[in-house]
């Protein structure tokens, strides 16, 4: 990353999706998930604290994994994504 931000020519070789283990499928969607389901503990306990929700706050199970799945669109179009300077082969070395 640091040699193609300086404008060398990189190439990265990826077998799987571009951004490993923890944007798609260990840190960020099971941090993803636990935000959404302290999100949902704080609804259900607010009403004694003067929060109304007007019924009890349910889990949209698709558009959970939805924001999961965008989450980690976004890191993988961000910062580890291909820039001109880098080239992406798939498949593995040698
Ligand atoms: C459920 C879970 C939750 C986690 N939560 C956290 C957390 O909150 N905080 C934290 O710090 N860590 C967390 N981790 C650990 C973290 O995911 C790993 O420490 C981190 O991903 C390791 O990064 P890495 O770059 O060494 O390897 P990886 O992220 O696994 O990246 C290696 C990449 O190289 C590719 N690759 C490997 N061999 C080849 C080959 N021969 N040819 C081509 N490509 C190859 C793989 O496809 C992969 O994309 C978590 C792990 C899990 C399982």
């Amino acid at each position: 990353m640091d040699l193609a931000a300086a404008g060398q020519r990189v190439a990265m070789v990826e077998r799987g999706m571009i951004g490993g283990t923890c944007i798609n499928v260990a840190c960020l969607p099971t941090k993803t998930l636990v935000n959404s389901a302290r999100l949902l503990a704080l609804a259900r306990r607010a009403a004694p604290f003067g929060i109304d929700l007007s019924g009890t706050p349910t889990v949209d199970i698709d558009l959970l994994h939805a924001v999961r799945h965008q989450c980690g669109g976004q890191h993988r179009d961000g910062p580890v994504c291909p820039q001109p300077s880098r080239a992406v082969l798939g498949g593995t070395p040698g």
